[in-house]
């Protein structure tokens, strides 16, 4: 029977909440050189060939953020994202029921160095057998341990670590979930489930790349994965620059960076008019080679009337996001007689990071005069100026 006969289901376990992080955020969705790990797993299925459809098994209050996250990386075979229970071992279940697959794969969301040929081997096993997991052997030396003494060495000939995807005949993996809810089984993996019902499992040796994201140190080695699957850096970098100027008018308030200055005057424009994240999105843009903010937030749309440019500029980092590129460094300048800006420019660095999700240390913020010279110089505009460096993933 050839791979495509027959239609393959891929359940994705990302119910988790990450306590082994030290990140308040689940670390499925922590950036990976700009983009959320779980999209990076997500993008392995997507193209795999023996993959019909992606079920997702979410955190309940995560599951608009995943859609979206699918809406914005074109996931295409995500058929449902499925609020999970209290434990892994419910919520795959409770994903497994909608997958319409004869055959399902089971795989972390945090796995995503897992390659193609890994998951064709593990479809072309379960037809054969029923049920396969990808496993590497070990090749530390184990020991055995009672409190911190040694006790004895541990045969590791017939020991592997097991890996996913893990995958199944549908039939044989639901009826082994259901006879584990009604007898009170809790175990780790899907495997343990057919062990005991007394099916085998096949084993089929993965990779050491494969490796489950769950500790900051892992997410050191994913970085290195990936820098060394990527193309030289040098390949991958642009630079875009930005301009923008605002008159000062009375009657309306001074925004830069999105912090609000206390002045007399301040910049009028459709928008809040903060002329510094303006010039930094021409420069994000102009880097990606997308046009700039007038194609993308026209001055004749209503939606952008007094807009908080912050917002915009989360639009600008997901256009971005979409093009396959992310920011780097900025480096920016406002040019403004007055009012004096270095208290607030710790602030805006703040905005400006968190909006684009960098460290505050790749954004940085200067102001100068133009020792009166000019419109700046004689108070009737402000002028910003900036660079941005982009990276392709
Ligand atoms: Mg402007």
């Amino acid at each position: 029977m050839s791979e495509k006969a027959i239609k393959v289901s891929v359940v994705i376990a990302a119910a988790g909440s990450g306590s082994r992080m030290s990140s308040n955020m689940p670390k499925q969705y922590i950036s990976l050189c700009g983009v959320p790990i779980i999209i990076r797993t997500l993008s392995v299925f997507e193209e795999s060939p023996v993959i019909d459809e992606i079920i997702i098994a979410a955190r309940s209050e995560d599951t608009e953020y995943i859609a979206s996250l699918v809406r914005d990386f074109g996931i295409t075979k995500a058929a449902a994202i499925i609020p999970g229970g209290a434990s892994r071992q419910e919520s795959v279940h409770l994903a497994l029921k909608a997958a319409r697959g004869e055959i399902v794969l089971i795989h972390d969301a945090v796995r995503p160095f897992v390659a193609n040929e890994q998951i064709s081997a593990v479809v072309q096993c379960v037809q054969s057998y029923g049920a396969a997991s990808l496993g590497v052997p070990v090749v530390d030396t184990l020991k055995r341990v009672s409190g911190d003494t040694i006790s004895e060495t541990v045969d590791r000939s017939s020991l592997v670590s097991i890996q996913t995807p893990q995958g199944f005949k549908t039939s044989l993996i639901l009826s082994a979930h259901e006879h584990a809810e009604s007898s009170g089984l809790f175990v780790t993996d899907d495997c343990a489930l057919c062990e005991e019902m007394g099916i085998p499992v096949k084993y089929v040796h993965g990779s050491r790349m494969n490796i489950k994201i769950t500790t900051p140190e892992d997410l050191i080695l994913a970085e290195g994965i990936l820098n060394t699957t990527k193309k030289k850096e040098g390949d991958t970098m642009r630079i875009g620059t930005g301009f923008d100027v605002h008159r000062l008018a009375e009657d309306r308030r001074l925004i830069l960076g999105g912090v609000e200055i206390p002045y007399t005057l301040g910049l009028l424009g459709h928008s809040d008019a903060d002329v510094l994240l303006h010039a930094i999105m021409d420069a994000m843009l102009g880097a990606a080679a997308l046009g700039d903010i007038g194609t993308h937030f026209p001055d004749t749309d209503e939606k952008w009337r007094n807009a908080d440019s912050l917002v915009l500029l989360s639009e600008v980092r997901r256009i971005l996001e979409k093009s396959g590129t992310y920011v780097t460094s900025i480096d920016a300048t406002i040019i403004a007689q007055a009012p004096k800006l270095s208290p607030y420019i710790s602030e805006m660095r703040t905005n400006i990071s968190r909006t684009l999700g960098i460290d505050e240390s790749a954004v940085s913020i200067k102001a100068t005069t133009t020792e009166g010279l000019g419109f700046c110089g004689r108070g009737e505009g402000i002028a910003a100026e900036a660079i941005c460096c982009i990276t392709m993933r």
